[in-house]
């Protein structure tokens, strides 16, 4: 008998099959000792400081070259340490000082500014605090003559297995690793969008029940469905074997048809947009087949710099952006900090309930120099190519009147200085508060198109936390409640004769697409890797009948039940 599936959270999509390595991270043992020649003993330290500085810029490296520049970024803090003097020379100094060797010192002063670290109110903060722990435990790894973990234990078709999973540990995963297992961890924890970019399936947040896995364990991981099986029956382990080859294949054929356009079967055309972080997104974007780009998330040009990003600096990037996709549509919305992104040179005030707090359109309004600077840029790109941009977590009309009068003074203004606008540009929001949704129609009146962000609308609508995995359980954007709001804000737009595209994750659900498309939906917005899959999927339907599923699933009590009704069509 195959053992029952473990529950965790699908952090990112796809089968896979693998034997089961565990990542336990060492804590070396320490002991203090005496040391009678001082300067030698901070040679030593010294020594160890360059070796650690190589190693870490090593894993920038391949990081670099494997993900990108953004995820690399996360190893100058670990360098910044390795050349901070409040920690390297306060270690040396007490190692002169007390005569102690350089293990214990070097013990001791992580673990103080560690605490320090964590004791601020700043989760930017917070988070140095993991990684001066991470560069601590290196160093006295170093120290003790052993080398940090040695991913050549990672052969090709390796199942990871881990409590958790820090950006220096996924970095040096060997390619053809199969999957991610973690203790802790969910859907926006570092591994999953590491995991996500790479295309390696992931189940994070399995809990305590990651103790049943052991080393050399067959492992079949479900990414999809956020569940693993641990040795399988023959039987289980081959239907997975050929479940894995069918998804295989279907994704190399969608891919063969990727450029073409997504036209149900009936005629209509549906238009398939990508989701994008930043410029490094675009070659993926469009070697995906992507039309346009249905969501540029601006705030990672601000989350990447520490600094507010300048007039000249967002220009050049969403200028950039523009040019890329020509005549196509380009989504450009504009910052959504606060919630879970921080920003650490913005010094936002902590708050009780940040996902309610002061976060996108509401800290924009009420820093209109901030807000301001972005929109001048945005208007002066929008010469470049069709920019649409979009306002995030818009609740109420006054909102978006408010925005779009600060647009018409940043116009005046750029034309009293005799800078270049584009005229055309549309104007749209982001319908992903359950306020957006049920008032629609009354949005609708007052924008050229609306988006549906499902990420947030879930969370809001099922007052379930969109990265905890604790309720992770009750978090299905496929939710009977979450689908009437979107056929709600479908309708608004219809009425009005604005366009109601969706770019949260649910738009990128290929099983769902039938249903998406039954609800009004003509535009949907997703990950690049999703794209193709879709397609294919929008070839397969027929909207009456697409009509009629939605008609079904809204009527339906559970997104299980709607999930399995949407799978079977
Ligand atoms: C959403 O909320 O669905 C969305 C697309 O925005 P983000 O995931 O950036 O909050
Ligand atoms: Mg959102």
């Amino acid at each position: 008998m195959a053992t029952e599936p473990l529950n965790g959270v699908g952090a990112a999509p796809g089968l896979a099959i693998g034997r089961a390595v565990w990542w336990r991270k060492e804590t070396p043992q320490v002991e203090t000792k005496t040391i009678s020649d001082a300067e030698a003993e901070v040679d030593r330290f010294e020594e160890t400081v360059n070796q650690a500085k190589e190693q870490i810029t090593r894993l920038r490296e391949t990081t670099r070259e494997r993900i990108g520049e953004e995820e690399a970024g996360i190893f100058d803090a670990h360098l910044s340490f390795l050349e901070d003097p409040a920690y390297i020379d306060e270690i040396k100094n007490r190692i002169r000082d007390q005569k102690k060797n350089a293990e214990s010192v070097c013990q001791s002063v992580t673990e103080e500014m560690s605490q320090m670290l964590s004791s601020l109110p700043d989760e930017y903060m917070q988070a140095r605090a993991d990684d001066i722990g991470d560069v601590g435990n290196r160093l006295l790894l170093l120290l003790s003559g052993r080398q940090p973990l040695d991913p050549s234990l990672l052969e090709a078709g390796s199942v990871v297995v881990a409590e958790e999973l820090a950006p220096s540990d996924t970095a040096q995963f060997p390619p053809g690793i199969a999957g991610m297992v973690t203790a802790r961890g969910s859907q926006t924890a570092h591994a999953a969008i590491m995991a996500r970019t790479l295309g390696i399936p992931a189940v994070l947040g399995l809990g305590s029940s990651i103790d049943n896995v052991s080393d050399g364990d067959t492992v079949i991981i479900d990414g999809d469905e956020g569940t693993i099986v641990l040795n399988p029956d023959a039987d289980t382990e081959e239907k997975a074997r050929r479940e894995m080859e069918r998804q295989q294949q279907l994704r190399e054929k969608a891919l063969e048809k990727a450029e073409q356009d997504a036209v149900t079967a009936d005629g209509e055309r549906i238009q398939v947009f990508a989701n994008i972080g930043g410029l490094k997104d675009i070659e993926t974007a469009l070697a995906n087949g992507a039309e346009g780009v249905g969501l540029f998330r601006t705030e990672f040009l601000y989350l990447e710099n520490d600094h507010w990003p300048t007039e000249e600096e967002q220009f050049d990037a969403y200028r950039k952006a523009l040019e890329a996709f020509g005549d196509k549509p380009v989504v450009i919305r504009t910052l959504d900090i606060g919630g879970d992104k921080d920003l650490p040179y913005a010094e936002l005030p902590e708050e009780e309930n940040p996902f309610l707090g002061h976060r996108a359109i509401r800290f924009c309004l009420s820093n209109p120099e901030i807000f301001k600077t972005q929109l001048r840029a945005l208007l002066r790109a929008g010469v470049y190519g069709d920019l649409w941009m979009m306002f995030p977590m818009v609740e109420n009309v006054s909102e978006i009147q408010e925005a779009k009068s600060l647009l018409d003074e940043c116009r005046q203004e750029l034309d009293q200085e005799g800078i270049p606008t584009a005229d055309s540009i549309k104007v749209g929001i982001m319908v992903e508060v359950p306020a957006a949704a049920i008032g629609a129609d009354l949005l609708a009146g007052e924008v050229d198109f609306m988006s549906i962000g499902t990420n947030d609308l879930t969370q809001y609508t099922l007052a379930a936390d969109r990265g905890n995995e604790q309720v992770s359980h009750l978090y299905d954007a496929a939710h009977p409640a979450v689908l009437r709001l979107v056929r709600q804000t479908c309708e608004a737009a219809r009425k009005r004769g604005i366009i109601a595209g969706m770019c949260g994750e649910l738009a990128g659900d290929p099983e769902m697409a039938e249903v998406l498309i039954g609800l009004g939906l003509h535009e949907l917005s997703m990950s690049a890797g999703a794209i193709p899959v879709v397609k294919e999927q929008v070839r397969r339907t027929q909207t009456e009948e697409a009509r009629h599923l939605a008609d079904r699933v809204l009527e339906l009590d559970s997104p299980q039940k709607v999930r399995q009704t949407a799978q079977k069509g």
